[in-house]
């Protein structure tokens, strides 16, 4: 858990679990470009990634970006927020960067199958519902599906705004309605990115394909758009899977783009 400021916006970071991964099974055809990065790499060649959620608060609203891997990772994200002081029933609007299952496992209380957050409106990306709901995924089906029938599901699409401080961006590619939260206050800015930038790794190397980008085309493109427009504008950043706890800012190099972590 860290907590910073954007404005007047309250942003906490909050770790569900990390795990590393083999940089060979995340990236596609890595072994190569990713010589030069051993840094970002342990011993074995494994980066360790965050699973990260959200916390977004400004006046009396309170924002949940993402609801983790759940349970069955041994994720503490209802541990991080009791943490944070915020009580599961003071979230009163869930948003979703995307709908894979490392970001929607806690929605519902296993036990009884209610919203585990039990006032908010969940805020799901039409084309994720549409995507996810004709593949019917797994976690889709055990995750997403009963909280329309709960008729707590709000579709967005593009812009929405959240807040008079925050406003959805689509970010398209790492899945088909990827979505970003843009927060502008008081002159400063923030940007929750989701699985745009998924490891410092591409951060670095931006043409890289991860194996978990749906459409990876497009994904790079998006890629390089936002760390462009991230560098140029200083905001501060909240990624999914950087490492935790995933609050920093991306600066340019003259090697290239590079993660700064927060402090
Ligand atoms: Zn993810």
């Amino acid at each position: 858990m860290k907590r910073a400021r954007v404005g007047n916006v309250e942003v906490v970071a909050l770790v569900d679990c990390t795990e590393s991964y083999d940089a060979n099974g995340v990236y596609v055809d890595a072994a190569e470009s990713i010589a030069p990065l051993r840094g970002y790499l342990d011993a074995e060649g494994r980066v360790t990634l965050n699973f990260g959620c959200f916390l977004l608060r400004e006046g009396s609203r309170t924002i949940l970006v993402d609801t983790g891997w759940g349970p069955e990772h041994h994720g503490l994200l209802p541990d991080e927020l009791r943490e944070a002081g915020v009580g599961l029933d003071e979230v009163d609007t869930v948003v979703f960067t995307h709908l894979h299952g490392d970001h929607t496992a806690w929605n519902l209380d296993r036990a009884t199958g209610k919203p585990l957050f039990a006032r908010a409106r969940y805020l799901v990306p039409r084309a994720d519902w549409d995507h996810y709901s004709a593949s019917g995924t797994a976690s889709f089906v055990r995750d997403v599906a009963p909280l329309e029938r709960l008729g707590v599901v709000d579709l967005i699409d593009g812009e929405r705004a959240l807040t008079a401080s925050m406003t959805t961006l689509a970010t398209p590619g790492h899945t088909p309605g990827h979505t970003s939260i843009v927060i502008t206050s008081d002159g400063e800015r923030g940007f929750i990115l989701g699985d745009v930038v998924f490891t410092e790794v591409d951060a670095v190397l931006p043409d890289l394909l991860s194996v978990w980008d749906e459409d990876q085309a497009l994904a790079r493109q998006t890629r390089k758009a936002i760390l462009k427009r991230l560098v140029e504008d200083g905001s501060l950043v909240g990624a999914s899977h950087i490492r935790a706890p995933g609050l920093g800012r991306f600066v340019r190099e003259a090697s290239g783009t590079r993660w700064q972590a927060l402090a």
